[in-house]
C-alpha cells in the first residue's frame, strides 16, 4: 500500500510580521527577535502540523507585495500568517493582500504575556502596540474582503496553537484541492440528480480537475495485471485481514480474490500514472470488469484516495481532501451513505454504508475479507472488507451544486458501537447518533438539500471544515449541538440573500 496522504511537515506557512520604518533600527531588531520567539513557541507546541517559516519583518509596501507574491508562487507554501507587531500602516498592505492567492490567518497577539505594570513606560507602549496595529490591519483586510481566520491570544496558549493547527490543516486542504485530479470511470448513475454538477465551476472554485475515462480503459489494465503482482497483493491481504476460508489459496472462491487483486493493481496503476488523487465509478457501467470494485476501492481510500460511487465526483473530492486535512491523525475518511434508520423514539440511530465502498480505516479492528452476492449490477460476486466504524466523534460532509453556488453541509455525529450484531449485513458500515438530536439533524439536513452521499471523517475537528469553507469561499451549513430547526431555516434564508448579493 502506498499512501498519497502528504507529510504535512513538508508544507510551509510563512509568518509575516508587520511594522514600519518610523521606530528606527533598534526597535526593528527587537521586533524581529520577538516575532522569531512567537514562531518558536508555535512550532514547539506540537499542535501545528505544518512548518512555520519566519520571514524578515515587513516595513514597506514593496516588501509586503514581494513576500505575498513569493508565498503565492511557492508550491510548498499553503498559507500565510500575518501579525502586526507594531503599527504597520495598512495602505502598505493593499497590493500585497490583493496579490495573495493562499489562505490567510491574522494572528492578533503580542510578545509578552503579562504587562510589566511596575516598569511599563512609553518605550514599552511603542514596541508592543499590536492592539491597535492589528485593528489597522483588520480594517484593510475587511475592506478588501480578504477571507481569513482571525486567532487571538498568546502563542504559549494551547488553545491558540491548536486553533492555528486547525487552520493549517484546512489550508493544506485548499492546496490539495488546487492540485487534485479526479478520474471518473463512466458517468453518473442514470436519473440521479444530486450527484450531477458543474465540473467546470468546480475547477473555477476549487482548482480541481475532473475528467472522464471509459471504464474499459481500466478493464484492459486490470486484465493485463501479471500473476506476480496478484500474488504479492494476495499475500498482503492474508496478512492484513481475517480472510474467509473460501477466499484462501486452495479455497473454492480464491479466483474471485485474485480478480479483486487484479482490480486493485490495475486501478492503482492507472491512478498513479495519471497523478489522480480521487476517482469515481458506476455499478451501471462496468464494461468488461467482472466485479464491482469493492476491496480495491476500500484499500485505495485507506491510502488517501478520494472515492465517489455512481459517478459522484463531488464526494470523491471531499473524501480525498478530508484525508489530506486529517493527515497523521487516527481514523480515516470515507465515502458514506445515509442508508437506513433506527426510529425508536429517543434512541434514534442512522446506519450508514454503501454497496461495498467504505474505508476500513474507520475501524481500528482487523477487517474481515469476504465474498457475497450483490443484488444489483448483474456482475460476479464482489470481494469486500467487512467492519464496523469505531465509536467516537465524527463528521459527515456533503457537497451539493445548487446551480448558482456550491453548498457544503456538515453534521457532527457520534459513531456508536453496534447495539446488536448484524450477521446478515456483510459490508463496511457505521452507526451514529446525529447531533443535536435525530429529528433536528435530519430535518435540517433535508432543508439544505444536502446529498445522500457524504464524506465521513473520524479524524477532523469540525472547525477544520469551517475554516476550509471560509477560505474556499463556499457556503457551509453546520448541524451540531447548537442547531435549532428555526434558527437553521433562518440561516438558509439569510444565506440565499447573501449569495444573491454576491457575497462569498
Ligand atoms: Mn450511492
Amino acid at each position: 500500500m502506498t499512501s498519497i496522504v502528504p507529510d504535512l511537515t513538508t508544507y510551509e506557512v510563512w509568518f509575516l510580521t508587520g511594522s514600519q520604518t518610523l521606530y528606527g533600527e533598534e526597535v526593528l531588531k527587537q521586533v524581529a527577535e520577538q516575532s522569531q520567539g512567537v514562531v518558536s513557541l508555535l512550532q514547539e507546541s506540537g499542535d501545528i502540523p505544518v512548518t512555520i517559516v519566519w520571514k524578515p519583518v515587513l516595513i514597506s509596501r514593496d516588501g509586503i507585495l514581494e513576500a505575498m507574491v513569493e508565498a503565492s508562487a511557492n508550491p510548498r507554501v499553503v498559507g500565510v500568517i500575518s501579525w502586526m507587531h507594531t503599527f504597520s500602516p495598512a495602505k502598505m498592505w493593499i497590493s500585497g493582500l490583493n496579490a495573495l492567492t493562499k489562505p490567510l490567518l491574522h494572528f492578533a497577539t503580542q510578545a509578552n504575556l503579562e504587562l510589566p505594570w511596575g516598569e511599563i513606560d512609553f518605550d514599552f507602549m511603542n514596541l508592543n502596540q499590536a492592539a491597535h496595529g492589528d485593528r489597522e490591519h483588520a480594517y484593510i483586510e475587511t475592506r478588501l474582503n480578504v477571507p481569513r481566520v482571525t486567532v487571538v491570544g498568546h502563542a504559549s496558549s494551547p488553545e491558540v496553537s491548536r486553533r492555528i493547527g486547525t487552520w493549517a490543516r484546512a489550508a493544506s486542504g485548499i492546496a490539495a484541492a488546487k492540485s487534485l485530479k479526479v478520474a471518473r470511470f463512466g458517468d453518473n448513475m442514470r436519473f440521479v440528480a444530486v450527484t450531477e454538477g458543474d465540473k467546470t465551476e468546480a475547477e473555477v472554485v476549487l482548482g480541481t480537475q475532473i475528467n472522464t475515462w471509459g471504464i474499459n480503459e481500466l478493464a484492459e489494465r486490470v486484465h493485463a495485471v501479471g500473476e506476480e503482482a496478484i500474488d504479492a497483493l494476495v499475500a498482503e491481504y492474508l496478512e492484513a485481514y481475517d480472510v474467509a476460508p473460501e477466499l484462501l489459496p486452495g479455497g473454492d472462491r480464491h479466483d474471485s480474490l485474485r480478480y479483486a487483486a487484479a482490480i486493485e493493481a490495475g486501478l492503482r496503476g492507472f491512478l498513479e500514472e495519471g497523478g489522480f488523487g480521487a476517482f469515481t465509478d458506476s455499478f451501471e457501467d462496468l464494461g468488461e470488469l467482472r466485479q464491482l470494485p469493492g476491496l480495491a476501492v476500500q484499500r485505495l481510500m485507506a491510502d488517501g484516495y478520494g472515492f465517489g460511487a455512481e459517478g459522484d465526483w463531488k464526494t470523491a473530492i471531499l473524501v480525498h481532501l478530508c484525508a489530506v486535512m486529517g493527515a497523521g491523525l487516527p481514523g480515516g475518511s470515507s465515502l458514506m451513505e445515509d442508508y437506513t434508520y433506527h426510529l425508536v423514539p429517543g434512541e434514534e440511530l442512522s446506519l450508514g454504508a454503501h454497496m461495498l465502498e467504505v474505508n476500513p480505516a474507520l475501524s481500528s479492528k482487523k477487517a474481515r475479507l469476504e465474498i457475497h452476492p450483490l443484488g444489483i449490477g448483474g456482475k460476479e460476486d464482489p470481494v469486500r472488507l467487512v467492519f464496523t466504524a469505531d465509536a467516537g466523534e465524527a463528521i459527515v460532509v456533503a457537497l451539493s451544486d445548487m446551480r448558482d453556488r456550491f453548498r457544503l453541509v456538515m453534521n457532527v455525529v457520534d459513531n456508536v458501537d453496534l447495539p446488536e450484531a448484524m450477521p446478515n449485513l456483510p459490508v463496511g458500515h457505521a452507526v451514529w447518533k446525529a447531533r443535536p438530536n435525530f429529528p433536528t439533524a435530519v430535518g435540517a439536513w433535508l432543508q439544505t438539500g444536502g446529498a445522500h452521499h457524504t464524506a465521513m471523517s473520524t479524524q477532523l475537528d469540525p472547525q477544520v471544515i469551517k475554516d476550509f469553507a471560509k477560505m474556499a469561499g463556499i457556503e457551509l451549513l453546520v448541524i451540531d449541538e447548537d442547531t435549532t430547526l428555526d434558527g437553521f431555516e433562518q440561516q438558509i434564508r439569510w444565506n440565499t440573500a447573501y449569495y444573491a448579493f454576491g457575497g462569498r
